[in-house]
């Protein structure tokens, strides 16, 4: 037990360095990955993002378009996915997204640029009625004026801001009908073109016409979507205005179609854009549709981008920016904007794409099995606890410095699977031993017992043999002795001396009969001759012997033999001393009673031999034990004995293929029942 012991707390110490031991290997090999991987993904990054600016040569950005430029960094963008918010940076103001509405066009030279032939002939027209209006309050005849500019045939830009004037002298002039109709040609025609001050003529009019939520709706996915390309100040102006007399369920219309994945809705956005608590947009751009996001990039490029030293053309540099979430990666260079100006031009990178193209990319080139995550420092909530405690931060050090990977073992390989598994077999293991070790002490102390119990009958047996041999030897040396000494004695007497001597001559022959049948037995030499033979032969000649004895005891012995009976084999030795036995336990526990039945008789191809008592019977609890060598019970062992009859009756049918069989009550007698196996039908 103490060894069993001492060997469990071994193996569970073991366990633990063990698990020690590949809790520090696991942290070691998940660093070294992760730290692999964290170089493979810089590396990727970098390549990506020049190879994407290598291409940005081809952009114009000296167009003043904001709507050009934004078409061809889309078209880029579709090529180079790793590009999320493109910009433009003058200095340190930002061009592009636009973040300020630049001032208003000058009449004049929008004209003549909108309309090189006809524009000047427009802008006199359009002052004149202009004029009319504002300053001499003319609204009748500034309209007429503002109507010929309509007609006239112009640029449609030029076409639409006439009709934008008429719609509001119409108003002006008590006509309201006209002043919608005018309002609502300009949203369906001229939607799309900006007016002098750069609004689009789809909201300026939108506002002014009757306001329905679908038109609403429709107004605000427009926006939302990017349909013109406009200043942040203009977007927050335009939203504040749609969304705040927009009713809920129009609202809940266009949540849904609304073109900025993962939001709650339009007043989240308007929300989230103004900067107060965006939570995740910011930091996962759409691949182009996140047309506010970049407005809320463009507040952090301009407030944290500062780029230090000299920089060279052609080169690519890199710059963290803090913002949305917790930060913008972002890559640039220099690119000339014509009059001998450069601009900044570069994107932060679209880290959705980053973490669900990129990272499993790299991830997979360096067969890398762990589960890896992308973690935002900072962030609450942002890294929930991978798999128990088995989690190890990577950073990366030159890009993305506001994220983590966070590596974990992949399922499997976890300690706590090993070190379970080790536990287990090593408490299995010595719970087995000692298990085995009880049950071998628990068998040692039965054999033990078993030993000394059986010793003790041993002693008892010698001793009740010695006993039993004792009387007839004594008996036989007395009557030989009286015979010996005094000669006149009467024939008779003689006679019955004679008879005694012969009596207890069988019985020793009897007694030590039986104890070198159990001692062959015991040495495993006793022998049958088994023949096949009538038993009534052998039954009646042994109760003959016998029966001179059994009556000269007191006794009675009533036998009832079957005459034909089918045969069977068996040894005559044998049979005659069960039977033997078997008589001398009746008249050895036969009580008050005298009468003993024997009986033969065949039964269902059995040949049974019987012998009935009517003595103290067995108890039924000692049924079982009588037939096991040296046993006795208790009550009856006053009367002689060693306990070896029964145990010799059953060996001997076991030997002849038959068995023993005993109905007992106590005191209401015994029937013992031999039964041999027959080998025929009736004997002829
Ligand atoms: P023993 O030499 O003691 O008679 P046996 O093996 O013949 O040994 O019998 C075992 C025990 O069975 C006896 O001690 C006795 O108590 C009981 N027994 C055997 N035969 C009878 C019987 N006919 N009537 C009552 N008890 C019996």
């Amino acid at each position: 037990m103490v060894p069993a012991l001492v060997l469990l707390y071994l193996g569970l110490k073991s366990v633990q360095r063990q698990r020690d031991a590949i809790n520090a290997l696991l942290v070691s090999n998940l660093r070294l990955s992760g730290e692999k991987l964290a170089s493979e993904l810089e590396h990727q990054t970098a390549q990506l993002a020049g190879a994407c600016l290598r291409e940005v040569a081809e952009v114009d950005v000296g167009t003043s378009d904001g709507r050009q430029i934004r078409l061809q960094f889309e078209r880029l963008r579709e090529r180079h996915p790793i590009a999320g918010y493109f910009f433009l940076l003058e200095g340190n103001s930002v061009c592009y997204p636009r973040l300020r509405t630049p001032p208003p066009r000058q009449l004049d030279s929008y004209a003549t640029s909108e309309d090189p032939a006809g524009g000047k002939k427009f802008a006199a027209l359009f002052r004149e009625a202009e004029d009319q209006e504002l300053r001499l309050d003319h609204p009748e005849q500034a309209l007429a004026g503002y109507r010929r500019c309509y007609e006239l045939p112009t640029a449609a830009s030029l076409k639409a801001l006439a009709l934008s004037r008429v719609a509001r002298c119409c108003q002006k002039s008590g006509r309201p009908g006209a002043a919608q109709q005018a309002y609502r040609t300009l949203l369906e025609n001229y939607g799309d073109l900006h007016d002098l001050s750069h609004r689009p003529y789809a909201l300026a009019a939108g506002f002014e016409v009757e306001q329905t939520p679908a038109r609403q709706a429709q107004l605000y996915r427009d926006l939302v979507g990017g349909r013109w390309e406009l200043s942040a100040e203009q977007v927050e102006y335009f939203l504040s205005r749609l969304t705040s007399p927009l009713p809920d369920a129009a609202r809940a219309a266009t949540a849904p179609r609304a073109p900025v994945s993962g939001r709650a809705g339009p007043r989240a956005e308007v929300s989230h854009f103004a900067g107060t608590g965006r939570s995740s947009a910011g930091s996962e751009p759409d691949a182009g549709g996140d047309y506010l996001g970049r407005f809320e990039f463009a507040r952090a490029l301009e407030a944290g981008f500062r780029h230090r030293g000299p920089l060279g053309s052609g080169e690519v540099y890199t710059y963290a920016l803090a913002g949305g979430q917790s930060g913008y990666q972002t890559y640039y260079r220099l690119v000339p904007t014509g009059a001998g100006r450069d601009s900044l031009l570069g994107f932060a990178v679209n880290l959705k794409w980053w973490e669900q193209n990129l990272l499993p990319q790299c991830r997979a080139r360096l067969a890398i099995k762990e589960d890896v995550r992308v973690v935002w420092k900072g962030v609450p909530g942002a890294a929930p606890p991978g798999r128990a405690g088995a989690e190890v931060l990577v950073a990366l050090p030159g890009i993305f410095p506001f994220l983590d990977l966070s590596l974990s073992p992949s399922p499997g390989a976890t300690w706590s699977d090993t070190t379970r598994r080790g536990f287990l077999v090593y408490t299995g293991s010595t719970l087995l031993i000692v298990a085995v070790l009880i049950m071998g002490i628990l068998l040692l102390t039965r054999d033990v017992s078993r030993e000394s119990q059986l010793n003790q009958v041993r002693s008892d047996f010698v001793s009740a043999v010695s006993h039993e041999l004792k009387t007839p030897i004594t008996l036989i040396r007395l009557y030989g002795e009286t015979l010996l000494e005094g000669e006149s004695f009467p024939e008779q007497e003689r006679r019955g001396f004679y008879q005694i001597i012969t009596r207890e001559a069988e019985r020793l022959t009897h007694l030590i009969d039986r104890v070198l049948t159990f001692s062959r037995i015991e040495s495993g030499q006793q022998q049958y001759h088994l023949q096949e033979g009538d038993l009534r032969l052998v039954v009646a000649r042994t109760l003959e012997v016998y029966g001179q004895y059994f009556k000269q005891r007191g006794f009675s012995l009533t036998a009832d033999l079957a005459t034909s009976l089918p045969l069977v084999r068996f040894d005559p030795d044998g049979v005659s001393q069960a039977l033997l036995n078997l008589l001398d336990n009746a008249a050895k526990y036969s009580g008050d009673s005298t009468e003993v039945d024997v009986r033969l008789r065949g039964l269902d191809g059995n040949v049974i031999l019987e012998v009935e008592d009517h003595g103290i019977g067995i108890p039924p609890e000692e049924r079982q034990k009588v037939f096991e060598q040296f046993y006795r019970v208790p009550a009856g062992a006053v009367k002689g004995g060693y306990g070896l009859g029964l145990f010799l009756v059953r060996h001997i049918m076991e030997a002849h293929g038959g068995s023993v069989e005993m109905e007992s009550g106590c005191g209401g007698g015994s029937r013992f029942r031999l039964v041999f196996p027959a080998l025929s039908e009736l004997k002829a």
